[in-house]
């Protein structure tokens, strides 16, 4: 409402008098010495005094103790108005900060103080919070090592705080204040997502503002940006019109972030992607070829003799040669191939867009070739060949993973045809997997089922033709399978585990037929009995057999372990440590198929061996090649110098026989004088046949 001026001076005086009963501000007037002439209602509701009381009293009285009266002296000489922040006590005694403006005022010629006063006690303690919250929260920015920018919207000016550019490497103010300038310093990668993320928020399609940005420093390389914001003002429509938040440095977290990504999918050591990753990309590049109607070549490839390099020079040239060879398959592919290391010295290569499968032929062979050049680590020349499988999406598998498996199979199927070659994968190929796994399934339980027992093959002292033992052999009838032989089963036992109990079942039956056939027959009648490496991981073993040995009440002497080089391949201390064990507590150990694998004389030297078995494919040849006769008359001589006794194993024919005699062998096992047999036919060939040259007679 207008307020029109008084007219009269009756009306003014009203006006005047209401105005000064009614403000709530107090309102005095004193004289130059400070006595009150004149105090309005709130001022004495403000102090705690009556009207009467004030005009007996001077400003002075009213100020707390710690006041000084400045105030009030500068304003009898000033002539505008003087505003002061004073310390005044209450009539109860409590004491409050007022605003007190001073004014001198002229009435009837004499001079006096008007003062308007505030209680500004309120006021002050907001204040106070007000700068304490300020002060906080700059302390938690610089804590935070934060730019802040604040974009006002109506004007597009973007205040850039000074860490702002100091954490780019700027200076500060060294960029004009625009998002054009923001813009400019995003990752080309980066910058359509940010600016998206940025504008649906402020349009509110989005309810938060929080992105990650590679920004460009002064320096020309990026570094990486949390950025969050808020609207902290909007007009009456609600159009947003500031916008500020941070900017956090998360360069050092983005770099862990990689660094862990980049572990989970590539091989440390190669670089090459690792298992997870490259059964990835096979998954995706499967779903390309069915997409684009083409073929995916799987090549799987298995270094040839991989182990016995790690084994024979060290851990660290193993790795050096994976690292030359993983090159090596990189520089034969294309770009677009990918290859991956599957573990230990497993690899694949995928081979994608294809027409025809023969187009991974050449690839293939020149692999192969790759591989037939020596490797140089440090300056020893070394031969590794490689053996690869191949299988085609579709035609060989419906997808990634039975792609796999039967590349893998193929695989295998190249190291059949004697390694340094590849297989392309056939469906016979499937049938041998098909088959594994059906021998797996038929496995479990079967030894519960009984299924098992134990034949044994004389073993013949080759001097005095007397049998001085047997090997026992394990034999497996199941009902579905029939008789499945050993060189079948076993390695899948091993493979399952089964092993260990299976192992523990030849041990206990022969050693139990043993102590009868010693009563029987021959106290000094000796058993060898095969132990696979997975039982040299089984705890137990050495318990076990002492316990055999014990209830049986057989001479540790007379029981022969046969080992192959697969238990010695791990070079592990474990095993050296468990085979220790084993001749100290007086029992045998043979070396099993000595001439096939490794055939690593050091190994002789290294365990504590008694008996070497010289393997079957090397009799079958002697008496046609000369070589390998060569060999056998080596290794005998070679045995016997290290104290050990030979057994020929496999002798077939009395030609064979009669070579060995004449090479000074010890022992033999063959068809020739018997074949693996069942309790009731060894004890029957015992019975009459104590004599191995009665055997021959008979054959
Ligand atoms: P091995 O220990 O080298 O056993 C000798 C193998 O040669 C036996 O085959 C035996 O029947 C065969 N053999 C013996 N003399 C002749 C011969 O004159 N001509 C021919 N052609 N073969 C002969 P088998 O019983 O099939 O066992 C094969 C392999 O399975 C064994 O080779 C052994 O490594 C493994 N094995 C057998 N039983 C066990 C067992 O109880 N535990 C473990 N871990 N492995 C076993
Ligand atoms: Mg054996
Ligand atoms: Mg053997």
């Amino acid at each position: 409402m207008y307020l029109e001026s008084p007219k009269s001076s009756t009306e003014s005086e009203i006006f005047f008098q209401t105005l000064v009963n009614e403000s709530s501000q107090g309102i005095s007037v004193a004289d130059l010495k400070g006595r009150y002439v004149f105090v309005n209602p709130y001022f004495c509701q403000m102090m705690g005094y009556s009207e009467t009381e004030l005009l007996t009293m001077t400003v002075f009285d009213l100020k707390a103790p710690e006041q000084d009266h400045a105030s009030f002296g500068q304003t009898k000489t000033v002539k505008e108005n003087l505003t002061a922040q004073v310390l005044l006590q209450k009539n109860d005694g409590t004491i409050f900060m007022s605003e007190v403006v001073n004014r001198n005022i002229t009435v009837t010629g004499q001079a006096y103080v008007l003062s308007t006063v505030l209680n500004i006690s309120e006021r002050i303690v907001t204040e106070k919070a007000l700068l304490k919250s300020e002060k906080r929260n700059s302390v938690i920015i610089q804590i935070a090592n934060d730019g802040v920018w604040d974009w006002h919207l109506d004007t597009g000016l973007v205040e850039f705080d000074e860490r702002y550019y100091t954490m780019a490497g700027y200076k500060k103010d060294e960029f004009p204040y625009a998002l054009e300038e923001w813009q400019k310093r995003v990752h080309k990668d980066d910058v359509v997502h940010a600016t998206n993320s940025c504008q649906s928020y402020l349009a509110g399609t989005s309810s938060n503002f929080d992105i990650e940005f590679r920004f460009l420093r002064k320096n020309n390389t990026y570094m990486w940006i949390h950025g969050k914001g808020k609207i902290v003002e909007r007009d009456e429509n609600g159009t947003p019109l500031r916008f500020i938040g941070t900017h956090s440095d998360i360069s050092v977290q983005k770099e862990h972030e990689e660094k862990i990504l980049h572990q989970a999918h590539f091989d440390s050591l190669t670089f090459l992607p690792n298992r997870f990753l490259s059964l990835d990309r096979l998954t995706i590049a499967c779903k390309e070829a069915k997409r684009n109607n083409e073929l995916v070549a799987l090549l799987f490839l298995d270094l040839d003799d991989f182990k016995k390099v790690n084994d024979t020079l060290g851990h660290e040239v193993g790795d050096r040669l994976l690292i030359d060879a993983a090159d090596r398959l990189r520089h034969v592919v294309r770009s677009i191939d990918t290859v991956g290391r599957l573990g230990g010295d497993e690899f694949i290569i995928i081979l994608g867009g294809l027409k025809t499968p023969k187009e991974a032929q050449p690839i293939v062979e020149s692999l192969l070739k790759q591989f037939r050049n020596m490797f140089v680590i440090n300056s020893r020349e070394l031969l590794l060949t490689t053996s690869i499988g191949v299988a085609v999406y579709p035609n060989d598998a419906s997808d990634s993973s039975e792609l796999l498996r039967n590349a893998d199979s193929a695989m295998y199927a190249a190291k059949e045809c004697g390694r340094n070659t590849y297989s392309y994968y056939t469906s016979q190929m499937n049938e041998c997997a098909q088959r594994r796994l059906a021998i797996e399934e038929q496995l479990h339980g079967a030894l519960s089922r009984n299924e098992f027992c134990v034949y044994y093959q004389p073993k013949v002292d080759i001097v005095s033709s007397k049998i001085m033992g047997a090997e026992a052999l394990l034999r497996w009838h199941n009902p579905i399978l029939g008789n499945v032989p050993p060189d079948e089963f076993i390695s899948i036992a091993e493979h399952t585990g089964a092993i260990i109990q299976l192992g523990q079942f030849v041990l206990q039956e022969a050693l139990k037929q043993t102590a009868i056939w010693q009563q029987n027959f021959n106290i000094n009648f000796q058993v060898a009995v095969n132990l696979s490496p997975r039982q040299f991981r089984d705890l137990q073993l050495i318990d076990m057999i002492k316990a055999n040995l014990e209830k049986n009440k057989v001479s540790p002497a007379l029981l022969e372990l046969e080992i192959t080089e697969g238990v010695l391949l791990s070079g592990h201390v474990h095993v050296k440590k468990v085979l220790k064990t084993i001749t100290e507590l007086g029992i045998k150990m043979a070396m099993d198929d000595f001439g096939t694998g490794y055939s690593s004389l050091s190994y002789l030297r290294e365990y504590p061996f008694d008996v070497l078995k010289i393997d079957r494919s090397f009799i079958s040849e002697m008496t046609s090649s000369y070589k390998d006769k060569a060999l056998i008359n080596a290794v005998i001589s070679m045995s016997h110098a290290l104290n050990l006794k030979v057994v020929a194993e496999g002798i077939e024919t009395e030609q064979q026989l009669e070579s060995l005699r004449h090479l000074g062998c010890d022992y033999g096992q063959g068809y020739l004088f018997s074949k693996p047999l069942s309790i009731e036919d060894m004890t029957r060939l015992l019975n009459d046949n104590p004599d191995a040259s009665t055997l021959l007679k008979h054959n």
